[in-house]
């Protein structure tokens, strides 16, 4: 069933976007009394069609549904170019991630002049919002900002890791690490541009307490980087094989 991020009026109506109602009506051509689902405030409400001029909807039944992964990922991507960073907002999404910060970092290719900024990350929003109902969570991830690399420093997660290229294929004791999460821990992930990371970036992010992983022995391009450790991370964290992955 198709799925919507809502919000509720003064008087306890459904509200949905306008182009989400476009979606509906013109794209999913549905009619009076067809069933959509709305997430409120992380709550998934099964609604019907009332009206479809003005749009209006019914609460048919509320529902609690476990989606979420149970502790916050944050994405420090210091940014592929071009629509591969459309790609690492969308899969990232579908991987459970909570928070995106994108950072430049002195190899990042894409410059985002400030006057655009707000355009952007308004058509990143978009996309983190789709991916989300397509991929029926209940909340949509956070995107911060194009900040600066140094805005790492201020990463708070009980776990931080760096994939570091330069590291790959040697042992770094990833393993241990994953298997030390606990249900609820926060874990921040920084995974770097096409180029790379210079050293000095990797220097900043350890003595902030990053630690260096290795995704294995070849280099993976840093959208494929993104995936490969929101996939390994997100089976870890939903218990491996104990639940309901394997
Ligand atoms: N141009 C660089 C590779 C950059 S890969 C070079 O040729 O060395 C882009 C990003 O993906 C890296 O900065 C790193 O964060 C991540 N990455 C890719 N492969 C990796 C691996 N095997 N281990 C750890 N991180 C990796």
């Amino acid at each position: 069933m198709q799925r919507y991020f809502g919000k509720l009026d003064d008087q306890g109506n459904i509200i949905l976007l306008e182009e989400d109602i476009f979606h509906v009506i013109k794209v999913m051509r549905a009619r009076v009394n067809d069933l959509l689902e709305v997430v409120i405030d992380e709550q998934v409400i099964l609604a019907s069609i009332h009206n479809l001029h003005p749009f209006s909807l019914k609460v048919v039944e509320r529902r609690h549904e476990d989606r979420e992964l149970k502790g916050l990922i944050t994405l420090y991507s210091a940014m592929p170019k071009g629509d591969k960073l459309d790609w690492v907002l969308q899969k990232a999404t579908e991987l459970g991630v909570s928070r995106i910060i994108l950072l430049s970092s002195k190899r990042t290719i894409v410059k985002v002049d400030e006057m655009d900024k707000p355009k952007k990350i308004i058509r990143y929003q978009k996309i983190l919002k789709e991916a989300s109902e397509q991929a029926k969570r209940t909340k949509i991830p956070l995107l911060v900002d194009i900040l600066d690399f140094s805005f790492i420093e201020k990463a708070s997660g009980d776990i931080k890791l760096i994939a570091d290229e330069d590291v790959a294929g040697k042992t770094t004791g990833f393993m241990q690490i994953l298997k030390k999460i606990i249900p609820g821990q926060s874990i921040d992930i920084l995974v770097g541009p096409e180029g790379g990371f210079e050293r000095s970036e990797v220097k900043t992010a350890v003595s902030h307490g990053f630690q260096t992983i290795s995704l294995g022995k070849r280099i993976l391009r840093s959208e494929t980087a993104v995936i490969n450790l929101l996939s390994i991370i997100s089976f870890m964290m939903e218990g491996g094989e104990q639940n309901g992955h394997l």
